[in-house]
């Protein structure tokens, strides 16, 4: 194979695998991102059922003020019956006894009740607390990995530039120029593969003598139908 395109063929390889890193750096941060949602809803549901239970426990502090109230009000009540003669006013005081009993049969019952749904969301911010502490440690383990991978990456991208340097001070700097010109619009497939006497950049078939061409490889071939370079890994041409 003619020198200049086995070094394009060797470029164009170095240049795929920098521009892969940034998917592979878009990935991993993915992989955050993603956790974090996950523990973001997690609290968001762990703070709801929190809220609720502190809520209702507010409401039960009020209740059980009521029923001081009503307590004190019905004491009250009995006293004031010692001092009744009429009919009229022992009737008035013990419609507001009646009252009073009612609200505070209301208050217990509220009470009750309220105390009965904290009860289930305690549970169940115990077992939301759980999955969250879980998340939360997977979350921080993610992200090391994360940036372990990172790191690994930003060690490969140094080692591939540097051999990038290497193999573009070899190159021709006519054919490199020619190269970086078909690489500004075809991106990292400048240089296509052929297989079975088609172009792997833009998949169509080439005529016989351009076949005959790549296969040569004593210059640079371009595909007629994209203008990518082409070459033929040695094995599948039978050469
Ligand atoms: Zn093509």
């Amino acid at each position: 194979m003619n020198k200049n395109i086995q070094e394009l063929v060797q470029l164009s390889s170095i240049d795929k695998k920098i521009d892969s890193f940034q998917p592979q750096i878009d990935a991993a941060q993915m992989k955050i991102t993603k956790s974090n949602a996950k523990l973001q809803e997690a609290r968001g549901r762990l703070e709801k059922i929190k809220g609720l239970i502190a809520s209702n426990e507010q409401k039960i502090v009020t209740y059980e003020e009521q029923l001081r109230f009503l307590g004190e009000q019905l004491k009250n009540s009995v006293k004031k019956s010692r001092d009744i003669s009429s009919e009229k006013e022992m009737k008035a005081l013990a419609i507001e006894e009646d009252i009073a009993k009612e609200k505070m049969t209301f208050a217990n019952e509220e009470i009750a009740r309220l105390q009965e749904i904290n009860a289930k969301k305690l549970i169940e911010s115990q077992e939301e607390q759980g999955g969250f502490d879980l998340l939360e440690s997977e979350c921080s383990s993610i992200a090391a990995d994360v940036e372990n991978e990172k790191s690994q990456i930003e060690t490969n991208k140094i080692g591939l530039f540097s051999d990038r340097e290497k193999t573009i001070r070899e190159v021709d700097q006519k054919v490199l120029a020619f190269y970086e010109k078909i690489r500004n619009w075809a991106g990292n497939s400048a240089v296509a593969l052929v297989k079975k006497q088609a172009c792997y950049g833009c998949y169509m078939k080439l005529n016989d003598k351009t076949y005959a061409d790549v296969i040569r490889a004593e210059e640079i071939t371009t595909c007629p139908h994209c203008g990518r370079i082409l070459y033929v890994e040695r094995e599948s041409a039978g050469i």
